[in-house]
């Protein structure tokens, strides 16, 4: 399919959690492929996802690591589901001060979804035999400041290359590529 310049492709992973078991298989996957080097270890403590196991409560909430942030929330979320009420910040996606989820056991740093770069599907996805993670794919609009952006990143990233190449060679590349789009 034929991208249009003016769309992104914006992936989603939707979650079930009455399909989810606690069985874990998506940290032992997510934590191995991102082990350096890859696969070469696993420890669900560098997963980017997160089984939160409440099984007294009868529950498995599978949370993927969202954006780190560097001030604990003033104000908290407490959910009650069927009746049953879950601690503080249970669910919440944030690598935050206030906690050791999504943080580098080692280096403390934060850790964050990247959708298995690369990977032509969210490994966790694959490896969920119970299809409780599904993946969805839909292209939508870039914004008109996403726009603005991306035209100041190639400005900026063509100024250095005309700066250490000169023009005449960047045209002539930009003349042999626009032959194979
Ligand atoms: S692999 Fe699927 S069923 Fe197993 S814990 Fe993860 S989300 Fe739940
Ligand atoms: S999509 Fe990839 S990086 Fe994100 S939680 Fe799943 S396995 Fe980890």
């Amino acid at each position: 399919m034929k991208i249009n310049k003016r769309t992104k492709t914006i992936k989603t992973i939707k979650i079930d959690i009455d399909k989810c078991n606690g069985c874990r298989a998506c940290e032992v996957i997510c934590s191995s492929f991102h082990a350096a080097p890859k696969y070469s270890s696993n420890n669900p403590a560098r997963s980017r996802i997160r089984v939160i196991r409440e099984p007294i409560r009868d529950v498995y909430v599978p949370v993927y690591a969202g954006d780190y942030v560097v001030a604990e929330c003033a104000g908290r979320d407490k959910y009650t589901i069927d009746g049953k009420e879950y601690d503080e910040c249970s669910f919440c996606r944030a690598s935050c001060p206030s906690r050791d989820l999504f943080k580098e056991p080692d280096s403390g740093l934060p850790l964050k979804c990247d959708m298995c770069e690369g990977e032509d599907e969210p490994l966790c996805v694959k490896w969920c035999m119970v299809d409780a993670l599904t993946v969805e794919e839909r292209q939508e609009a870039v914004g008109e400041a996403e726009e603005v952006r991306d035209e100041i990143e190639i400005g900026i990233g063509l100024e250095s290359l005309v700066n250490r190449f000169g023009i005449d060679k960047v045209v002539d590349l930009v003349a042999q590529l626009s032959k194979t789009k």
